[in-house]
């Protein structure tokens, strides 16, 4: 099995240049090359491309787009739910329970939902 690149870098010492990186990278134990479609409701797998371009996080485009679905509608309501917890007066007892459960199951629905931000490809 081979070593991780951070173990590589290690037996280079504290004065290993930049010129090793990508040397060490090319050895190291390689990373995955695929990974499960980003809607959390899809078990398909997008394969990365070492071709130029956006590399896919979604397996397919009803898959891209049922995300965003999704996550838009989560995010409305959470706004609507925090309104509704601050409004005066306030809510009864009971209703308060209630909407801050339902706050709750969104806020955890949406960890699996998070803000997909896209980069230019070339990052500096
Ligand atoms: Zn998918």
């Amino acid at each position: 099995m081979k070593p991780t690149y951070r173990v590589l870098r290690e037996r280079r010492g504290d004065g290993a240049t930049l010129d090793t990186v990508a040397d060490d990278l090319r050895c190291a134990l390689p990373l995955a090359t695929s990974a499960r479609c980003m809607n959390p409701e899809c078990s398909e797998i997008c394969e990365w491309s070492p071709r130029r371009g956006r590399p896919p996080l979604f397996h397919d485009r009803l898959c891209h787009e049922r995300y965003h679905l999704v996550r838009r509608r989560l995010v409305e309501e959470r706004e609507d739910i925090f309104e509704a917890l601050a409004r005066k007066p306030g809510p009864s007892t009971s209703e308060r329970i209630y909407l801050e459960n339902q706050l709750a199951r969104r806020r955890w629905l949406l960890e699996r939902y998070p803000e997909l931000l896209r980069r230019p490809h070339r990052e500096k």
